[in-house]
């Protein structure tokens, strides 16, 4: 019954009609009366004060008034008309403007009648009138349900031009909910509700429209906002627990030869406790039989990839193959030259394949994956084509996961008939709110310090006019025998522009650092990959001084003896990125500098991702300070969630109180009532049910 009142459209309520509705569907999704009483007003004015006419100034945002209409004249000519009237209450008066409907309110405006005039002051050659003024007799001022605080609603200009604007669409939300007494559903729980203080789901409704206090708007702003969440983190865990139920996953139960074997004889260092406290995490996950979906994250520098090489000699000890995969072929080929380096003296057999793995070599891997010979497999997108078969793959790690999409990785699991296990590694630190919102059904491991003897890098912003010194002080750090990066941005819009710019910089440096005496790289993303390529291993052979490049390098590549990273137009990039670029030095035992050159005209978002980066290496720190900056951007498309991750409330840069919450709330629902089944849940199940349907569902390949 409610649930019908709900789904009725649009149209059937007061002064709507079919046209109107078609509109409001269109421009801002509202279909039902259900749509309408989730479209939240985006701000409040304060209604509870009446103004004196003489108190008025034109720095009001806006006033109410209480007088009558003492004189009303049209003036102008027949194409630019107007209707101009006396206001006045018992302190003075003031003139009321009207360029449009200038006819109509001539018409129904009366000179004998009370007022309630609301609008904003606006100051026109040295006076003050007010220009298109809302009035309402008294009768209609107090027929409709309205508080002191006044919702503003978010419409479109074509709405407004329909008489579908903000006002208009108070007027609805005021006629609906007259109407929708009694019919809104709870959705949570008693005792949800009352162990996390929340009020009942219709008062929050009627309250977030028609607040009759700052604190009520408050509580339902809460309890709307936890609702929101709330009902993402149960399907999220939910899903969890489904796949954690449902899926089989290999049984790693052996610690074998191969793993042992590396730990005491081929690992180089002591384990920091962060690497050791994931491992446990990770083989834990393994041994249980159920599918691992681990998403592990670690600052760049803080050692993923010896992780992820000793969960594949788990692996490998259990008899199974593994896959690793990384989102560009210098990253494979890096991961494949690292692995040489840990494992060369191993009895493992291990091969990269990429793009340009010739097709000899291809066949050979190819027959060796099948038959089971060949243990791991490194490589990019190729290692996803459909002719690459495992025998039995049993392990799956991904490098850099926001370049790999989740259909990409849907691919993976068919190259089974059971899953294999997943890690996923990331070196863009994720805020604890938005992993637990984006990630939610993946369990997170991360690594939160980095290795002993680090000299954390030195991070300097330099305004233009430190050119020179600059290149001073890349003189010194050359002649010590160091490499030295310089990164220009590129930003797709202007790729022309940025281009001219990499080149420009280059021609200039290799000017000021000319040969024989110095050599100068240079690798940007229009080059062939054979030429990148060459470039970039004369880099990492140390056979040139200096590389100047666009942001291709940005992600995994390892040049230890490389120590300075030049960032070059800094205020175009985002944090995170520049905490990326930055990574790529500090590798090696020198002390390292990271140098933001910057014009001298900056906004204060980019100084102040300046000062983070001068003040702070830590990556978890600085995801922090970028989602305060720029909010957790589009967030469709990476989510995991079967729920449309569509937040019409909560900002995740601020809430991350209300996320801990709700999520809490959700993971105790489900401790209590794994299957849902409880009499006490069912409105909770239903709602969450009617949300889901005809949205994809994601839980069938993530
Ligand atoms: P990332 O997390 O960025 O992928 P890497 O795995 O590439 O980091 O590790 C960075 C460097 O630190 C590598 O040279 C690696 O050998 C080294 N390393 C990793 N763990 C340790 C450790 N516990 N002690 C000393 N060095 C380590
Ligand atoms: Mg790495």
């Amino acid at each position: 019954m409610s649930d019908n009142f709900l789904d009725t459209s649009i149209e059937f309520i007061k002064g709507v009609g079919p046209k109107r509705a078609e509109l409001l569907s269109e421009e801002l999704g509202l279909s039902t009366f259900g749509d309408l009483l989730l479209h939240f007003p985006f701000r409040y004015e304060d209604r509870s004060k009446f103004f004196q006419i003489s108190d008025i100034n034109a720095e009001l945002p806006y006033v109410q008034l209480k007088g009558q209409i003492t004189f009303m004249e049209e003036m102008g000519d027949r194409y630019r008309k107007r209707l101009v009237a006396k206001f006045r209450d018992e302190s003075g008066s003031i003139d009321l403007v009207w360029f449009k409907g200038v006819s109509y309110f001539k018409k129904v405006l009366k000179t004998d009648q009370t007022y309630i005039l609301f609008a904003k002051p606006n100051a026109y050659k040295g006076q003050i009138n007010l220009v298109h003024p809302e009035l309402q007799t008294i009768e209609e001022y107090k027929q409709q349900v309205r508080s002191n605080i006044s919702p503003v609603y978010p419409s479109t200009e074509k709405l407004n031009k329909q008489s579908l604007g903000g006002r208009q669409l108070q007027k609805l939300s005021s006629a609906l909910l007259a109407k929708a007494k009694g019919r809104i559903k709870e959705n949570l729980s008693k005792e949800i509700r009352e162990h996390y203080a929340l009020m009942d789901r219709e008062r929050a409704i009627f309250s977030i429209h028609f607040p009759n206090s700052a604190d009520e708007l408050k509580a339902a702003r809460f309890r709307l906002k936890f609702e929101e969440l709330f009902f993402i983190q149960l399907d999220l865990l939910k899903l969890k627990l489904v796949k954690l139920e449902a899926s089989k996953g290999f049984e790693f139960d052996k610690v074998g030869e191969h793993l042992n074997e590396f730990y005491e004889k081929h690992l180089s260092f002591e384990l920091t406790n962060a690497q050791k406290r994931v491992l446990k995490e990770i083989r834990k996950d393994l041994g249980r039989g159920k599918q691992m979906n681990r998403l592990l994250q670690g600052d760049v520098g803080s050692g993923k990839t010896i992780v992820a090489v000793m969960s594949m000699l788990i692996a490998l000890d259990n008899g199974y193959q593994c896959a690793l995969m990384a989102p560009t072929e210098i990253l494979a080929t890096q991961h494949y030259e690292s692995l040489k380096e840990m494992l060369s003296e191993m009895n493992v057999e291990f091969a990269l394949l990429t793009g340009s793995t010739s097709s000899a070599d291809r066949k050979e891997i190819h027959e060796k994956l099948e038959d089971g010979r060949m243990q791991i497999l490194v490589g990019t997108h190729a290692l996803i084509e459909n002719k690459v078969k495992f025998k039995n793959l049993g392990l799956a790690v991904i490098d850099e996961q926001h370049r790999f999409g989740v259909a990409q990785r849907a691919k993976l699991w068919k190259k089974n008939t059971q899953p294999p296990h997943v890690l996923i590694m990331t070196a863009t630190p994720i805020p604890r709110t938005l992993a637990m919102t984006l990630y939610g059904d993946l369990d997170v491991s991360t690594i939160d310090e980095l290795p002993p003897g680090r000299k954390p890098i030195k991070t300097i912003h330099w305004y233009e006019g430190k050119r020179l010194r600059l290149y001073g002080f890349m003189e010194e750090e050359i002649a010590k025998g160091r490499q030295i990066y310089v990164v220009y941005p590129l930003i797709e819009e202007s790729e022309k522009l940025d281009f001219a710019n990499l080149e420009e910089g280059y021609q200039f440096i290799f000017k000021k650092f000319p040969p024989p005496k110095y050599k100068v790289s240079i690798v940007h993303g229009k080059m062939p990959p054979d030429k990148k390529n060459f470039e970039m291993e004369r880099f990492v052979k140390g056979e040139t001084d200096i590389m100047v490049s666009t942001t291709v390098i940005e992600v995994g590549v390892n040049v230890p003896n490389a120590s300075i990273m030049i960032i070059e137009s800094a205020e175009r990039f985002g944090l995170s990125q520049l905490h990326q670029l930055r990574g790529r030095v500090g590798r090696g035992a020198e002390q390292s500098y990271c140098v933001l050159m910057t014009g001298n005209k900056l906004s204060s978002d980019s100084r102040l991702r300046m000062q983070t980066m001068c003040e702070t290496n830590d990556g978890f720190r600085i995801a922090e300070v970028d989602l305060q900056l720029r909010g957790p951007g589009d967030l469709t498309g990476t989510q995991q969630s079967g729920l449309p991750i569509n937040l019409k409330l909560t900002d995740l840069s601020r809430d991350g109180k209300i996320i801990k919450l709700a999520r809490e709330a959700a993971q105790g629902l489900l401790d209590r009532d794994p299957e849902l089944k409880m009499e006490e849940n069912a409105s909770t199940i239903q709602y969450l049910k009617a949300q889901k349907k005809g949205k994809t569902d994601w839980s069938r390949i993530a």
